[in-house]
């Protein structure tokens, strides 16, 4: 499948943390903007654990990691971010959570949404237990997008705001071992640098990691004859 089959107008990334996406998926989220689609952010905890600087409160961490992703939004040539501000660590697949998302997603209308495979449990390769909140914001989203955004007598408090039953035609997972769908980042790798500059606090040895991220784009690209790639399972829903 390639890329340029894609031509949305609106892409909606929704992920559990700020940074998530960022790491994941903003090459993409930035040629999807330069090509003129409206991108936004929706992410779903407020990030208020993730430090080890002991002298920062998470009230503090939480106006950081916000400030960090918008900064980074702006970066990529998105339109906009949403936080839905549940406590970090603690994200569960409810049904409140997925009417939030569900209202996001009838709001901007996202032709292509670009979540987290919450099929990802773990990777005793890699060596990693993929975090319980991506796997929830994966779940959350996906149940979100079919069928609960579409359906109209689902959440019929929606109907009533105003916001009408949307289907998104395209899911693109962010799944780094089982891809079906590459997509070539060499434009935008100075971009997604840039994104990830902006989570400062999130990256203790910024020059480290991007380089790892490059590399990474790297090996990911060979798999698909291009110079850099972000890789992603790609569903079509019919
Ligand atoms: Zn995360």
């Amino acid at each position: 499948m390639e890329f340029n089959d894609l031509h949305p107008k609106v892409v909606l990334g929704i992920a559990a943390h700020p940074d998530d996406l960022d790491f994941g998926a903003s090459g993409t989220l930035a040629r999807f903007a330069a090509e003129g689609a409206d991108v936004y952010y929706l992410i779903l905890t407020d990030g208020s654990k993730g430090t080890e600087d002991r002298t920062l409160t998470s009230e503090q961490l939480v106006e950081i990691r916000e400030n960090e992703q918008r900064a980074a939004v702006e970066a990529i040539g998105g339109k906009g971010v949403a936080f839905l501000g549940y406590p970090d660590g603690g994200l569960l697949v409810t049904l409140e959570l997925k009417e939030k998302i569900a209202r996001e997603i009838r709001r901007v209308k996202p032709d292509v949404v670009i979540t987290m495979d919450p099929s990802m449990l773990y990777s005793a390769r890699r060596g990693f237990i993929n975090h319980p909140d991506h796997r929830a914001a994966g779940q959350a989203a996906l149940d979100a997008v079919f069928p609960l955004a579409r359906d109209h007598l689902t959440f019929p408090n929606l109907l009533k705001e105003g916001l009408e039953p949307h289907k998104t035609g395209t899911v693109l997972l962010t799944n780094f071992d089982d891809a079906n769908f590459y997509v070539d980042i060499t434009d935008t790798i100075d971009t997604k640098q840039a994104a990830l500059r902006a989570h400062a606090s999130q990256i203790a040895d910024m020059d480290g990691t991007l380089g790892w991220i490059t590399k990474n784009a790297e090996e990911t690209g060979a798999k698909a004859g291009m110079r850099y790639a972000e890789a992603f399972v790609r569903i079509d829903i019919r």
